[in-house]
């Protein structure tokens, strides 16, 4: 049991429509539309049954409180547990939480047996958001109460190993507690990123701004969101956002056979790092930097978010 069994199954739990410019990229192509999923996460540990995150409510709540959102057959994810990988909610012991937006936190209630476990800063701010935040937490608007009403929460105020092989760690900016969620695997970690990033093309450069990461644009706190995407590039071995199609969809389960694995804080020629070097004890696992030719190749390679675009 442990690390050698660790499994990690995305859950699609329907579509969002996302703006390129104003939320999926700093300096994006604002104005263009981007439809991006909402997954969740069921871990088995051979020990413990997990999720992280419980993703969207039903399609007609969605599009009238928040975005436009399509469902396009995906399950409720308790509904996606039983029917297509035979777990029943019953047997989950824990819900890890990277942060209580709402489309992170529906249907909790549906597992009875769950500890659920979040971030304090998000805990403290969801049952008392800032006014431009009620929509976002579901809470404080007429006619809607949020997921969690009622739910008693763990509250994990330092970056800790929450349960065996998952650590949380602090990743604040998209939102005030964000915390993503390291899973010991035996391929690696793989970071369950929340929303800290959006899609694994946040983590490479914006060649027209000389930026070494090109960061989402959704943030409370752009300076923390900056050192947070900086801090899951030293610590991942493979990342999975909670809205990247590409990342999660390369296979049903993960670790997998062949799966490709980061190169961590890789220095490119001409592109700077802003924050500290890697944590205490990670700096063996740094990747070299490239060559000048090599940073020429891999930035023309890299696509451009405009053309994400899908109308
Ligand atoms: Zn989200």
């Amino acid at each position: 049991m442990g690390v050698q069994e660790t499994k990690i199954y995305p859950i699609n739990t329907g579509w969002l429509e996302g703006d390129l410019g104003t939320y999926i990229f700093w300096k994006g192509p604002a104005g263009k539309k981007y439809w991006n999923p909402v997954y969740s996460y069921y871990i088995d540990t051979g020990e413990h049954k997990i999720l992280v995150d419980t993703g969207l409510p039903d399609e007609a709540r969605a599009t009238k409180y928040h975005h436009k959102c399509q469902k396009r057959g995906c399950l409720q994810v308790h509904e996606h547990l039983e029917k297509k990988l035979g777990v029943h909610p019953d047997e989950i012991d824990a819900i890890v939480f990277t942060h209580l937006h709402w489309d992170h936190v529906q249907n909790i209630k549906e597992f009875k047996n769950a500890r659920y476990i979040a971030p304090k800063g998000e805990i403290d701010v969801a049952h008392n958001p800032l006014p431009l935040y009620y929509r976002t937490y579901e809470c404080g608007i007429p006619g809607i109460e949020p997921a969690y009403t009622g739910c008693v929460f763990e509250a994990v105020e330092e970056e800790s190993e929450v349960l065996p092989g998952i650590t949380m760690f602090h990743t604040p900016g998209h939102s005030v507690g964000h915390m993503a969620v390291t899973v010991a695997t035996s391929m690696g970690d793989i970071v369950i990123a929340g929303d800290a990033i959006f899609v694994e093309r946040n983590l490479e450069p914006n060649p027209s701004e000389m930026w070494r990461h090109w960061v989402p644009a959704r943030f409370v706190n752009s300076w923390q969101g900056w050192q947070s995407v900086e801090e899951i590039d030293k610590r991942a071995d493979y990342v999975l956002p909670c809205h990247d199609e590409i990342a999660n969809a390369r296979s049903d389960v993960y670790p997998y056979e062949g799966m490709p694995i980061r190169n961590r804080r890789q220095p490119i020629p001409g592109y700077k790092f802003y924050f500290g070097d890697m944590p205490a004890g990670m700096a063996d696992k740094a990747a070299p930097a490239m060559t000048r030719q090599e940073a020429e190749a891999h930035i023309a390679g890299l696509k451009d978010p405009k053309d994400m675009a899908e109308y």
